[in-house]
């Protein structure tokens, strides 16, 4: 059985090799398998580029020979491949049991809507995947990622009673100390964020034009419609946050710091 957390390319991605297993997802985002159009309104193609775009993409997709970009997986055709079946789902609190073997699922939206962290209590393991502590910080550049659900999931994840945080990105396996410890770090990156936009918004700038001074990716890497697509749902993101804040306020359709 091949449990994925969530759905985004780097944690399906290889599904299609296991193909004498089942493969599960939580049941919010199994749409995304049992058809590929519920991909593009939450991984946020459609917010930032429309329809159209987004039927262009899962062409692209389903073609083997189309080029990929260096910089994201937008193209990539394991996209395709591995989206491919689907053989059940999961839901949040639910404990499945295998034997010697309990995992207890964990929903922990702000990532992904669906997000899910695996806990084997028998063991004191969790898997974290995405909550991983690395220097870039949290990841919520999807529609349908949230910044204060991300935050409070960060909180919930960090007090379950485990000593082995199995993280799916560079940091590897932390005990109970050093997940908390790095927590603190790692959530600071969110208000970092906001203080490059509030010195960017010294004077009135529109969403667009936050977006691209890159404050979040490099500009370099604009050119990969992902990427700009990422940048521009985080700033979106940070600025209507910002806004209820009472931290910025809104001229027309530009945004200056209070
Ligand atoms: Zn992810």
């Amino acid at each position: 059985m091949v449990f994925n957390t969530h759905f985004h390319f780097d944690h399906i991605a290889y599904n299609y090799l296991f193909d004498e297993s089942r493969i599960f997802i939580n049941e919010k985002e199994a749409p995304c398998f049992r058809d590929r159009r519920a991909i593009p309104p939450i991984i946020g193609i459609e917010e930032v580029y429309g329809k159209g775009w987004a039927d262009g993409w899962l062409q692209r997709i389903a073609d083997p020979t189309t080029e990929e970009s260096p910089y994201s997986p937008q193209n990539n055709h394991e996209w395709w491949l591995s989206t491919a079946r689907l053989d059940g789902e999961y839901a949040w609190g639910e404990v499945l049991d295998f034997g010697k073997v309990q995992m207890h699922v964990i929903g922990a939206p702000g990532h992904s809507g669906g997000f899910s962290c695996m806990y084997f209590p028998r063991y004191g393991a969790i898997y974290v995947a995405d909550l991983d502590l690395t220097p870039f910080g949290p990841w919520y550049a999807g529609s349908d990622g949230d910044i204060d659900l991300f935050i409070s999931s960060c909180r919930m994840i960090e007090n379950v009673d485990a000593e082995f945080f199995i993280t799916g990105h560079e940091m590897g396996i932390l005990s109970k100390k050093e997940f908390r410890t790095g927590m603190e770090g790692y959530l600071a990156v969110i208000e970092e964020r906001d203080k490059k936009i509030l010195s960017v918004l010294s004077a009135p700038f529109s969403l667009e034009e936050v977006v691209d001074r890159g404050l979040i990716y490099d500009r370099k890497y604009h050119m990969d419609a992902w990427i700009y697509m990422w940048e521009f749902i985080t700033i979106k993101k940070h600025l209507r946050r910002l806004e209820q804040q009472q931290r910025i306020s809104r001229i027309g359709d530009r945004f200056v710091a209070v």
